[in-house]
């Protein structure tokens, strides 16, 4: 296994988009009051340039899903006591490194649904529809990409290549 010679989107191209992302976002939500619910390990790098770059104020807090070993895929997500007090009466806005068969952020908005949020979304930096298991459309989406894996700017393979600030494909 390798990653692609030529990134598929470079950190301009990122940074660019995440700019997009939240212009749109601080329309939607001013005078609102968000939280982001950060996916980690993967939205990491995503979730801490998007939330810099709104000029919303926000609350942020983290939750761990683990649901790729190698690239198999399986879920399982569960809400700390602090994402519970940030949710209730909140505009919660999930934020996902990718949405591919859909179970994480099904299972997680599903999680969240249950503590009385005033509003839920789902912002990913990529999307996969191809290989989509699920109903989940993410309300706001950095990239649409084909159905292959990709690595960097917070995503791995088994632990590797999360550092990179580009996104490649693993060949
Ligand atoms: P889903 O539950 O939608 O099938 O998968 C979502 C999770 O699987 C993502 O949050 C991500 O962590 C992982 N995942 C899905 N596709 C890829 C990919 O192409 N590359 C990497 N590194 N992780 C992926
Ligand atoms: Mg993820």
């Amino acid at each position: 296994m390798k990653i692609s010679d030529v990134p598929l989107f470079t950190a301009a191209a990122i940074q660019e988009r995440v700019q997009e992302l939240a212009t749109k976002i601080d329309r939607d939500y001013q005078d609102k009051s968000l939280t982001l619910i950060v996916v980690l390990n993967g939205a990491l790098f995503f979730a801490a340039d998007l939330a810099r770059t709104l000029k919303t104020a926000t609350l942020l807090d983290c939750v761990r899903a683990k649901s790729y070993t190698g690239t198999v895929a399986a879920s399982e997500v569960a809400l700390s006591e602090t994402n519970v007090q940030f949710v209730a009466g909140r505009h919660v806005l999930v934020v996902e490194d990718i949405v591919d068969t859909g179970r994480t952020a099904e299972t997680l908005l599903k999680h969240i649904a249950a503590r009385q949020p005033a509003s839920m979304a789902l912002c990913t930096l990529m999307d996969k529809p191809a290989n989509r298991r699920t109903t989940m459309k993410p309300e706001y989406t950095g990239f649409t990409i084909d159905n292959q894996f990709v690595v960097g700017y917070g995503l791995d393979y088994n632990g590797r290549y999360r550092h990179l600030p580009q996104v490649y494909v693993l060949e």
